[in-house]
């Protein structure tokens, strides 16, 4: 109260500190009934050939409604999800989600490709993670060259002693792994030949700057160029222009994902833009 007489700003300031706290404890709360209560699903981002565009693969990423919050960003519940330890939960939500949604559409002989599925540094922590992923997807009769695995380049670089061991063990049991956001953090090259690693995803600071910044696209064409060396698969992250699309067809990146080409959206829709029914696309083959 008398803060608040001495000194407006200073008031201000101590709410917006409680605001934010407040705001977080919030969501901190809601997040672990989430699952319970079915608010959460999945969206999926399509990754097409730079060349081609056809499908390639699709990222799954999470989407949370709330009744009262509304629409929670990953970015802001994702960060309280691996503080908390709610994110273990989260993370075998996400995962079952995604086999059951290949199961469905396998079996409606639909061509489908690869999913990515995101994980958290967090969740590398834990060293049975490699056994018990591999449950799920045993459970669910998954095959794990399905899915990949996304894990970012800082959370693996942290603390590789103990990542690599469970890299290799994921890679056993047939899951394909993906660098995510390479570029970002302190990219440690010469660890990147121990890693198991089939695909990398340069990330989308670099390919925001291509065409306004030389040294990015120096950058950008660099790290397309290791990944091939290292046999590799290339994707570009956040294409939100044609201009940007056309740099990275001329350095021959192999895949493109960003708004340009699509925005991450529900399964239905997904399947009804990109999935066609292997046995419909033989008819029509043969009828053209
Ligand atoms: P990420 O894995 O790097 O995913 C890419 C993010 O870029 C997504 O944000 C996607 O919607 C966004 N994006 C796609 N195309 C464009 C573009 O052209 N321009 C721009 N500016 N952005 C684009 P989203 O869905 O908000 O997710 C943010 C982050 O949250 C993800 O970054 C990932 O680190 C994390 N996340 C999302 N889903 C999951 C999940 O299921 N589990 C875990 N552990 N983390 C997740
Ligand atoms: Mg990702
Ligand atoms: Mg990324
Ligand atoms: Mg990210």
């Amino acid at each position: 109260y008398q803060a608040k007489i001495q000194n407006g700003g200073h008031q201000f300031f101590n709410e917006r500190i409680i605001n934010t706290f407040l705001r977080k404890l919030d969501v901190e709360n809601e997040l672990r009934w989430a699952i319970a209560k079915n608010q959460l699903t999945l969206y999926y981002q399509p990754q097409v050939s730079a060349s081609t565009g056809h499908l390639e693969g699709m990222e799954a990423l999470i989407r949370w409604n709330h009744p009262r919050l509304g629409s929670v960003s990953p970015g802001e519940f994702i960060p309280i999800a691996e503080e908390t330890g709610i994110i273990m939960d989260i993370g075998k939500w996400v995962l079952k989600e995604v086999c059951a949604q290949l199961n469905s559409w396998l079996s409606a002989s639909l061509a489908v490709p690869a999913i990515a599925v995101n994980l958290s540094a967090r969740q590398f922590l834990v060293p049975d993670l490699a056994s018990s992923i591999g449950d799920i997807v045993r459970q669910t009769c998954c095959d794990p060259q399905h899915i990949v695995i996304e894990i970012t380049e800082s959370s693996s670089m942290n603390d590789i002693e103990s990542v690599l061991p469970i890299l290799h063990e994921l890679k056993s049991i047939g899951f394909q792994i993906a660098i995510d956001d390479f570029g970002k953090g302190y990219s440690a090259l010469g660890y990147m030949k121990q890693f198991p690693i089939d695909i990398l995803k340069i990330d989308k600071s670099f390919v925001q700057e291509l065409t306004s910044d030389s040294k990015s696209a120096v950058i950008t064409k660099a790290i397309i160029d290791m990944s091939h060396g290292m046999n590799l698969r290339v994707i570009a992250e956040g294409v939100e222009t044609q201009e940007q699309l056309k740099y990275l067809q001329a350095m021959n990146c192999d895949i493109v994902q960003g708004y340009f080409i699509d925005r991450p959206m529900p399964s239905e829709q997904l399947e009804l833009r990109y999935l066609k029914g292997v046995w419909s696309s033989c008819q029509n083959g043969s009828a053209n």
